[in-house]
């Protein structure tokens, strides 16, 4: 939230928030987004919110604020502004509705986030699955799948748990476009 005040963003100024993931690390402040339309993929809404009894991988503490959102739920890639600057990739493995990040930045360039399907740059190099994961098999398949866009859009990957990267971005306030 600091890091949106620097930048003079309002929580209520944004629109829609994604999520990775429903992991407790990637959670976040996203609470303090009442307005916003909250996008998930359908397993992880399900995994998270409906049956989160069955997965106590989740922290509903952390989130259960966004059960009172409006929300989308998606079944799959998701284009959100409908011009492809901003794509969500369903890319389930890790939790049951794990989704990356494809933004097509007109300075930067086409730009993969990864969420958890790679923590470290390593775990890319060995195809490693995460200890926490849901699905090993649905895990490389979105390994693949994310391989395959990253090659044909010639998109940079930012890998998130990469500490060695982040000190090598323009954190905000500073940002990319
Ligand atoms: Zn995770």
């Amino acid at each position: 939230m600091q890091q949106l005040n620097e930048m003079d963003i309002q929580p209520e100024m944004v629109n829609f928030i994604a999520l990775s993931h429903m992991h407790s690390d990637h959670v976040g402040a996203a609470k303090e987004f009442k307005q916003a339309t909250l996008l998930i993929q359908q397993p992880e809404f399900e995994a998270a919110f409906t049956n989160v009894a069955d997965f106590p991988i989740f922290d509903f503490s952390v989130y259960k604020e966004l059960e009172n959102n409006k929300r989308q739920i998606l079944n799959g890639d998701f284009d959100v502004f409908g011009d492809g600057s901003v794509k969500i990739l369903n890319a389930p493995g890790h939790t049951p509705g794990h989704q990356v990040l494809l933004l097509r930045l007109k300075n930067y360039g086409p730009l993969l986030l990864s969420g958890d399907l790679y923590h470290f740059v390593k775990s890319r190099e060995l195809k490693a699955i995460p200890i926490f994961n849901i699905d090993a098999a649905q895990t490389l398949e979105s390994m693949e799948k994310i391989e395959g866009i990253i090659t044909s859009e010639k998109a940079s990957l930012w890998i998130e748990h990469n500490l060695a990267l982040a000190k090598t971005l323009n954190l905000a306030p500073e940002f990319y476009d």
